[in-house]
């Protein structure tokens, strides 16, 4: 995946997409042959296949990152998404000022 789309979109959005071009991968290389490329790219149906198991292994992970509870560093649950709890953000932001 392109880093620039990235965060585009939430997590299960993305894992939902790449799905999709997997399934596109699988499919074009099973009708077409795994030898054979799109007319404009050098890359062969086999390829295209490594690349997208890649991306949605990557939507996989980031998924997953987004919705593992886990634990602040003081030990209290931590929101999903986010890297600390409420009151660690809290005096992270009054001593910051
Ligand atoms: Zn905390």
């Amino acid at each position: 995946m392109d880093p620039k789309y990235k965060d585009i979109g939430t997590p299960i959005i993305c894992l939902v997409e790449e799905c999709g071009e997997l399934l596109q991968a699988i499919s074009k290389g099973d009708r077409f042959g795994w030898d054979n490329s799109h007319p404009r790219r050098t890359a062969t149906n086999l390829d295209e296949l490594r690349s997208e198991w890649k991306d949605l292994c990557e939507a996989y992970h980031n998924f997953i990152e987004h919705i593992e509870p886990t634990t602040c560093d003081c030990g209290q649950p931590v929101d999903p998404g986010y890297k600390m709890c409420q009151d660690c953000a809290i005096i992270e932001c009054r001593d910051r000022r």
